[in-house]
């Protein structure tokens, strides 16, 4: 049998391993015999889908309803699922080698292992770029897991707590040292304003308002809970049109989110965020949403090649650049879009789009038919503005025009992505319980997550 490995079981892996259990794996459903395994390797033991992050730090979504663990979704979908981080890798020998797994209190849980390949897919997306910055990896936090993102709300919920109790006294010093003495208790400073800063600022918003419905009444959500959002471009969204970015830019003056455009930020420390133009922005929490890179390991692997943010050369077929064995998807792989300066862009749209076609496409290499080349078909942007709005372009690469679209209908779109990715994990009938049952839950939960 041929052994598949994809390695990575985020928006692109995961899609790619549980569309190869069903076809070519053991499922109860299916009679005969398996025609491949299919095993997929990830670090942790439960996946959610990276776009969510900035919910869940904003505490407007609770990780744990939304997770899938992959040893369930393995069994229903005729796949192996083994636990362990990608360390190694043995071209000639067709082989990856996973590092150990230790538990809570640091005790071995599972030992270092190898597995054999015929055919190994890469998909382990990318992690948080400091770019060099002091400080900005000390004192400011990534949003790259869910740890990472709770990390977060638990601090901005201490913030918010500590400055409801704050003493008359010190709340007076504060707006005394402020240019307009209006100096808000909690400052949250987000540095990069791409679509995950952008995001965030509205999504803290909405959180502000409901902690002070929530018992801390004497925190005035608009003036005490400050969001800046800090951008070294000329302009928020500079990976969007210009439209979409001004319009953006409107909404959130509306929200009361302070943007500052053109400041290049050099130092973060404890408490303040500096910037090339000499300024000192007080921050109480710091978000760093300023870049992207392709996990270091990619770099170590038994010679495949990799470009300047680290990630995977891979030819149109996704073929790593030097070995046909191995394919890479995602925000790992750097595959040229033809017609365009850049490559294909790190998005869950094009991670989807490649687990689609290299499931079709590893069938014709198991049927022994050469392979095709793949497309990134661009359906446009959209950003989420909270829970009632969104802003982006729809179809912009498919009509060659950019068809604004904003407010709940752009919402709308925007959450359908996500349950794309649920249908593409459990079917349509399983995604449409799925969204019922959420909605269900909503009725019985608060609508920002405390603890
Ligand atoms: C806050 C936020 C908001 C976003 N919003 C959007 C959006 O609105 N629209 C959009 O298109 N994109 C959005 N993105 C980008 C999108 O999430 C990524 O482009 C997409 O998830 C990439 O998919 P992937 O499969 O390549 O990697 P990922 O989904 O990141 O999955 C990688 C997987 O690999 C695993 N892994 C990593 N290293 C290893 C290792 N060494 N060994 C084993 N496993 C490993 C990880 O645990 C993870 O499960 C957003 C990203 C963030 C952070």
């Amino acid at each position: 049998m041929h052994r598949f490995i994809v390695v990575g079981g985020g928006a692109g892996g995961l899609e790619l391993a549980t569309r190869l259990g069903d076809r070519y794996g053991e499922t109860r459903a299916k009679r005969g015999k398996p025609q491949a395994s299919i095993t997929l390797v990830d670090r942790y033991p439960t996946h959610i889908w990276k776009p969510l992050l900035h919910e869940v730090a904003a505490g407007s979504m609770d990780p744990f309803t939304h997770q899938l663990e992959y040893a369930a979704q393995a069994r229903w979908h005729g796949f192996e699922f083994q636990q362990g981080e990608l360390v190694g890798l043995e071209r000639a020998a067709k082989r990856i080698t996973l590092g150990r797994v230790l538990d809570e209190d640091g005790a071995e849980m599972l030992p270092e292992r190898v597995l054999e390949y015929d055919t190994l897919v890469l998909a382990i997306g990318s992690t948080t770029h400091f770019f060099g910055v002091p400080g900005a990896a000390g004192h400011s936090i990534a949003l790259d897991t869910v740890e990472q993102a709770e990390r977060f709300r638990k601090r901005l919920i201490a913030a918010c707590m500590r400055a409801e109790h704050q003493t008359p006294e010190a709340t007076a010093a504060a707006a005394q040292g402020s240019n307009d003495g209006a100096e808000p208790r909690v400052q949250v400073a987000i540095i990069g304003a791409g679509a995950t800063g952008v995001e965030l600022s509205a999504e803290l918003r909405n959180t502000a308002q409901v902690l002070s419905a929530y018992g801390l009444h004497k925190l005035d959500p608009r003036h005490d809970v400050g969001i800046v959002l800090i951008e070294a471009g000329t302009r928020i969204l500079p990976a969007l049109s210009e439209r979409v970015s001004s319009a953006t830019a409107e909404l959130l003056h509306k929200l009361g989110v302070k943007v500052m455009t053109g400041e290049r930020v050099t130092e973060v420390a404890a408490g303040v965020v500096r910037t090339a133009s000499g300024k000192d922005v007080r921050a109480d929490l710091t978000v760093w949403a300023a870049g992207i890179t392709a996990p270091a390991v990619l770099s170590r692997l038994d010679g495949l090649t990799v470009n300047k943010l680290g990630q995977l050369i891979v030819r149109r077929t996704l073929q790593t650049e030097i070995d046909d064995n191995i394919f890479a998807l995602g925000d790992c792989a750097a595959c040229e879009w033809p017609g365009h300066e850049r490559g294909v862009p790190p998005r869950a749209q094009a991670a989807h789009q490649q687990a689609t076609f290299l499931f079709r496409s590893l069938g014709d290499l198991l049927a022994g038919k050469p392979l095709p080349e793949f497309t990134y078909r661009d359906f446009g942007s959209l950003v989420s503005l909270g829970h009632f709005s969104a802003v982006g372009n729809l179809m912009g690469g498919l009509i060659g025009g950019n068809m604004l679209i904003e407010g709940l209908f752009a919402r709308f779109m925007y959450m359908s992505l996500y349950r794309l990715h649920i249908a593409a994990l459990h079917g349509y009938a399983r995604m449409v319980l799925d969204t019922f049952a959420h909605w269900l839950r909503r009725t019985t939960l608060p609508r920002v997550k405390l603890h």
